[in-house]
């Protein structure tokens, strides 16, 4: 009942209308048994939590168990495309303690007690299995349903030594959205990271990175000098949906819903969503809720990706702008692309400032071989502004 409410109170449209949610009425008269296919919303917006919520990732949770005692795991693959679901999902279906660190808000320069903040939430929510163990660590205490973690001064917990007091049984420590652990700190995490790969064999890590080359820049399981460097991972990559799997996802998702929608609503739908669960979902959730214009829910979408560009150019600087609309209005060679941005910008700039802006895009998942990785944020650059 808790979805039923959760989608119910979210009836109100971006612009302001109040819809009446058609499929609440469907379910009303449906036979009392289908109650229970509320629990299995597929076009549920957060993270899935269990298998019969996650669509079409069987092969993949087979896969994450039979490399269940790899010390280090990673699950990468761009936004949105259900790496927080089928981490949730695996962590639900192992008869082992875990915890989750959500690290999305780990700001850039982040501190130590930053970080800290961050892992005493996780135990937080992970206490009722971790109880005992945490208690028996010094440096961690336990207020109600709070776990603190002495950061600084005397007793201080070092991460190495947190993990290998963690190791004491066996867990799971997952990291979803490591990339965000680059920084100043990053060397005491990797130096942590790569001690416990060697001594603490009673811990899997679980890491799981939406912008893949930072993240594995991050790691530097082949770089040389690198804590990591050597270590066997065990990487799982998430692909997006092919048209079928996408098809049938919406399918589902509707069926769940008891709503009949027309085939060339659905075949819409898969051409503009590309296969991203994470759209896939949006689209069928926003359908579902009453608005019937693909193309409306496809601009809510541009706007969400939009927003999430116009951080990165704020953060960067505007030569980010130029780059995504240039490439996004196709420019597709080096030369052009040079040549695009010194119009734009009435400057002439240098290969090496250029090379690293394409590469950094890269790194962030956002772009490959001058193309987008995901259309929702094509679109989205080429309304992009620089100022
Ligand atoms: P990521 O962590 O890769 O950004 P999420 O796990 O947060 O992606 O998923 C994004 C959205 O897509 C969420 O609404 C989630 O419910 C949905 N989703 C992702 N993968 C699946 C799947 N396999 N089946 C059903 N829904 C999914
Ligand atoms: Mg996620």
């Amino acid at each position: 009942m808790l979805k039923l409410f959760h989608i119910r109170g979210k009836t109100t449209t971006a612009d302001g209308h109040q819809k009446t949610p058609i499929w609440i009425l469907n379910l009303l008269v449906l036979p009392q048994n289908i109650y229970s296919g509320v629990e299995l919303l597929l076009f549920d917006p957060r993270p899935k939590t269990s298998r019969s919520e996650l669509f079409g990732r069987d092969r993949e949770l087979e896969l994450l168990h039979a490399n269940i005692d790899v010390p280090v795991i990673t699950i990468s693959g761009i936004r949105r495309i259900g790496k927080t679901s089928l981490l949730n999902v695996f962590l639900s279906e192992v008869d082992i303690p875990s915890v989750i660190v959500d690290l999305r808000d780990l700001r850039a320069n982040y501190g130590l007690r930053d970080l800290y903040s961050l892992l005493s939430k996780a135990f937080s929510s992970g206490l009722d299995r971790l109880h005992d163990l945490l208690r028996s660590i010094s440096g961690i205490s336990i207020k109600g349903v709070e776990v603190e973690i002495k950061w600084k001064g005397r007793g201080a917990l070092t991460l190495s030594s947190l993990f290998d007091a963690l190791n004491r049984r066996r867990i799971i420590i997952a990291f979803d959205e490591a990339q965000k652990l680059r920084g100043p700190r990053s060397q005491e995490f990797l130096n942590a990271l790569a001690h416990a790969y060697d001594y603490d064999r009673n811990i899997t890590f679980i890491l799981t990175g939406s912008e893949v080359g930072l993240l594995y820049g991050l790691l530097g399981i082949d770089k040389p000098g690198s804590p990591l460097y050597g270590r066997y991972c065990f990487n799982l990559k998430l692909e997006r949906f092919n048209e079928d799997v996408s098809r049938e996802f919406l399918e589902a998702g509707f069926k769940e819903l008891g709503m009949d929608v027309e085939r060339e609503v659905i075949e819409k739908a898969v051409e503009e969503f590309d296969g991203i669960p994470g759209w896939l979902t949006f689209f069928g959730n926003e359908y579902a809720r009453g608005s019937r214009d693909i193309d409306r829910i496809k601009k809510l979408a541009v706007d969400i990706a939009l927003r999430e560009l116009e951080n990165i150019v704020r953060e960067r600087g505007r030569r980010y702008a130029y780059l995504l609309k240039g490439i996004a209005e196709g420019v597709r060679t080096w030369n052009s692309l040079k040549r695009y941005v010194e119009e734009k910008e009435g400057t002439v700039i240098s290969s090496s400032i250029l090379h690293n802006i394409l590469k950094n895009l890269e790194d962030m998942s956002i772009i490959y071989n001058y193309q987008f990785l995901d259309p929702i944020y094509r679109e989205a650059s080429l309304r992009v502004r620089a100022d």
